[in-house]
């Protein structure tokens, strides 16, 4: 039996480890997971509530439109429902684009780190990938190098805002004037899963200028500041023209009765959103304090995570960390770790652990 050639060059994804595993290994009273920028303080209680009653009709598939949930986020953002794709998580919305739009021998230009899906499933695909490095000193996704880049063979361009794993941010009218010099063949994507930590401008999404232009797609996420990454669930406001493409491709229940609900009320609960992005960002200063203070290299966070050079085996550091208890992420760059921010006091004692480490 054969698979597809193009599967031939890539590995399956390796998640952060699960905190059972490591408890039982390492025989550890508490561990806690800092390696995949999801949110410690949980979820929003209203959502664990509603989901006590909505554990019903689980003989019925779900509604393979989503239209309650297309409704919420409508409502919640001011556009038009027809230009919604809700997806089982951003994961599963990169693979439907990806299925969608690229053929073999088409190009995606990428930022060089970044989050690793939009690469797998172009390659999938037969597609090539090109890799623009971001700016060394700033961490930033380097747009003219970018703009440089595009072929006649591009078809999509994926921006990651913030960043991951630099977690770096670009505000809304850099990004505006780089699609403005885009070819409207190419679909530019701003992947915005950390977007609700942003503090620092006012003016930091794409989505509220999607429909100025034609090849502009903004996805969000229900995993990170929502606190729902273990029941899938994420969305994205599509140029029209594309929707029906999209719908094709797009498996017919590929959300749940259960996840949907869940967006329904976490949307409903800003104050939950608004909590969480203030401790983090709190949590944000208070790591960089400890860089600054240690001489280490890091770069400027806006997302709930940051990512610095700990200017030794970052890996061997990391199996420190994690024999201790606490799981970060290694392996994206020799010598880096991405830390993902957590509680105040299980962030404190990371820093402690490090800086006992790293003397
Ligand atoms: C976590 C993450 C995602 C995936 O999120 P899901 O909605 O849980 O699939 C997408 N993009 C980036 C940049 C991420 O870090």
């Amino acid at each position: 039996m054969q698979v597809k050639k193009t599967l031939s060059t890539l590995t399956p994804y390796v998640p952060g480890r699960p905190m059972k595993d490591v408890q039982k290994e390492y025989g550890l009273e508490k561990v806690v997971k800092l390696a995949s920028n999801e949110n410690p303080f949980g979820t929003s209680p209203k959502v664990k509530e509603a989901l006590q009653a909505a554990v019903t009709d689980l003989e019925y598939y779900p509604d393979g439109g989503a239209k309650d949930l297309k409704a919420a986020i409508a409502a919640f953002h001011q556009i038009p429902t027809e230009q919604i794709l809700v997806g089982a998580g951003l994961d599963d919305v990169i693979q439907i684009i990806s299925r969608a739009v690229l053929n073999a021998g088409d190009e995606i230009i990428v930022a060089d780190p970044t989050f690793s899906q939009y690469e797998l499933h172009a390659v999938v695909e037969g597609a090539k990938v090109v890799k623009i490095p971001v700016n060394d000193q700033t961490g930033e996704m380097d747009l003219n190098a970018m703009l440089q880049a595009i072929t006649p063979k591009t078809k999509i361009i994926w921006l990651c805002n913030p960043n991951n794993p630099t977690g770096t941010y670009l505000p809304q009218n850099q990004i505006r004037d780089f699609v403005a010099q885009v070819p409207q063949e190419v679909l530019v994507i701003s992947d915005e899963a950390y977007q609700d930590f942003v503090t620092k401008e006012i003016e930091s999404t794409s989505l509220p200028v999607v429909d100025d232009y034609p090849n502009l797609l903004v996805m969000r996420t229900f995993s990170k500041v929502y606190g729902l990454a273990a029941l899938r669930i994420g969305y994205a406001i599509v140029p029209l023209g594309l929707m029906s493409a999209f719908e094709i491709v797009r498996p017919p229940f590929n959300t749940s009765t259960i996840a949907q609900k869940a967006g329904i009320e976490a949307l409903a609960d800003q104050e939950f959103v608004l909590r969480t992005v203030a401790i983090n960002h709190e949590e944000r200063e208070k790591w960089e304090h400890f860089l600054e203070a240690r001489g280490l290299f890091y770069y400027k966070s806006q997302a709930n995570f940051i990512y610095f050079d700990t200017k030794q085996d970052s890996t061997q550091l990391a199996h420190e960390l994690m024999k201790r208890g606490y799981i970060v992420r290694a392996g994206l760059r020799p010598q880096w770790l991405r830390v993902t921010l957590g509680y105040a006091n299980d962030n404190a004692k990371v820093r402690e652990i490090l800086a006992e480490l790293l003397d």
